[in-house]
């Protein structure tokens, strides 16, 4: 069986790529089962080595895989080539780990006591269509490093840099089967994923209602999981910060990407006393949000993913309190203009519920206790940021705002060093940076007794 793939700019087909069925997907898992001893006893350094070497392939593709992105999921050029080098440098980080997978030695009588983080076996990475490079490379670059095999299916929509980072890791020598691609639907794949007791552990990205699915199928294996989930991060803006700065990096706080980030900034809280005054800061700025296609280099967003994702966004938008509106191209493809929609309290469906598109709420607060109250007003955790020039308050507001990643004063939240990933229901485990590596892997303890 094969599935079309599209290029949303256009909606034109690209190519066609093979739906693995159960048992092509088990024979995979199985491969990766055989091939997993000897990749996790080799030499570390020599593990490094090939995960160096893996880095320094993507990096000469760096722009065949920007491109492809560009034309299977309508990113920006800038950002396809961020997410092609984001996959090296996550892969370039944790080939620093395998030297580094150090235990302790615990002090015992009568013998020795030492530890080991073992590597778990088969780890199936569950990726969404929204970020296929980086989230693939999340997952598998740690995985790797710290001696597992790797099963990994893409999203249905945008298989195509995962398909092409499976055949760069076989360029690099990365030995056959220790990190296979695996094409095909969620409730095939993915779920034998989940099912099969070969996979010792799922990393699961995508929306929270499948992957309470996942968590509960796991269940039945004692099987481990990292669950990256949705998001409706809040941007405050408090009355004493850098309202024109504020302003002008709101909308690529939410409309980046067009909106198709769990990270995305879309809920605007923003103080009563200059809820006017900011409005009319955030209006050009939203106008002049340059949505194109997504091959030039000016571009700041292209299009949704598919049709039935705009019909989805769309109906967001229908009877809302709409404040104003950006620029988009008309014709074929699935454009989406920049919306920014005026809450009327914090139950309209728009401030609520995670819209994965190109709209932002905006609702004023009264003070801080309120600011922080309707921030928290949420099942989701995942990021957020606040705008303050007291130093206090954002201290305060940074350690009561629930949420796993907030910037203060900026809007990132990414970076791959430091960690990654959601409270609440956004999600369970961290990714990126110095501790995700342990999540592959189990500590076992080892006592060795000196003898007479
Ligand atoms: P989705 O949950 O529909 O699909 C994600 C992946 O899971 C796809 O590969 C899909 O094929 C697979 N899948 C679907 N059903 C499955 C099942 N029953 N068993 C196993 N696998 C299954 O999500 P999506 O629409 O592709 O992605 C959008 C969502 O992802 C948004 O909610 C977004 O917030 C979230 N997301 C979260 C993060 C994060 O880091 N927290 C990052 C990116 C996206």
């Amino acid at each position: 069986m094969t599935t079309d793939v599209l290029n949303p700019s256009t909606g034109t087909v690209l190519t066609s790529v093979p739906s693995l069925d159960e048992g092509e997907t088990d024979a995979a898992i199985e491969r990766a089962r055989r091939a997993f001893p000897a990749w996790r006893s080799m030499a570390p350094g020599d593990r490094a080595r090939l995960l160096r070497r893996f880095a320094a392939v993507v990096d000469e593709h760096l722009e065949e895989l920007a491109d492809l992105e560009v034309r299977n999921a309508g990113h920006t050029i800038g950002n396809a080539r961020w997410e092609a080098g984001n996959v090296r440098d996550v892969l370039n980080y944790y080939a620093g780990a395998p030297e580094r997978l150090i235990g302790k030695q615990i002090p015992v009588a009568g013998g020795l006591d030492v530890t080991f983080h073992e590597p778990l076996g088969v780890v199936g990475i569950i990726v969404p269509w929204n970020f296929p490079m980086p989230i693939a490379g999340w997952g598998f670059a740690p995985a790797l490093a710290a001696g597992n095999t790797v099963v990994l299916k893409p999203a249905e929509l945008t298989p195509l840099t995962a398909i092409r980072l499976g055949e760069l890791a076989l360029e690099a020598a990365i030995p056959a089967d220790v990190f296979q691609i695996v094409p095909g639907k969620g409730s095939v794949v993915g779920r034998r994923f989940v099912t099969h007791p070969a996979v010792r552990k799922v990393c699961f990205t995508g929306s929270t209602d499948v992957g309470k699915s996942i968590m509960a199928g796991c269940a039945d294996q004692v099987k481990r999981v990292t669950l990256e989930l949705g998001g409706k991060s809040a941007n405050i803006v408090f009355a004493d910060a850098d309202l024109a700065k504020a302003a002008a990096s709101a909308p690529s706080a939410v409309f980046d990407n067009a909106g198709q980030d769990c990270c995305a900034r879309s809920r605007l809280l923003v103080q009563e006393s200059v809820y006017d005054k900011f409005l009319s800061l955030l209006e050009p700025a939203v106008r002049a949000f340059r949505v194109q296609d997504p091959a030039d280099p000016a571009a700041e967003m292209g299009p949704l993913i598919s049709a039935a994702h705009r019909q989805t966004v769309a109906s967001y938008v229908d009877g809302a309190d709409v404040g104003f509106v950006g620029n988009a191209p008309e014709g074929a493809g699935w454009w989406f203009p920049p919306t920014v929609l005026l809450a009327h309290g914090p139950d309209d469906r728009h401030w609520r519920e995670e819209v994965f598109g190109p709209v932002l709420s905006v609702l004023p607060f009264k003070d801080e206790e309120d600011a922080v109250r309707l921030a928290n007003d949420t099942e989701y955790g995942l990021s957020g940021s606040l705008w303050t020039r007291d130093l206090g308050r954002a201290l305060r507001v940074s350690r009561a705002v629930e949420t796993g990643a907030l910037s203060v004063n900026s809007h990132s939240s990414v970076r791959y060093w430091t960690p990654f990933g959601g409270m609440k229901q956004s999600g369970l485990g961290r990714e990126l940076g110095p501790d995700a590596l342990l999540g592959f892997t189990d500590v076992k303890n080892v006592f060795l007794a000196m003898g007479d």
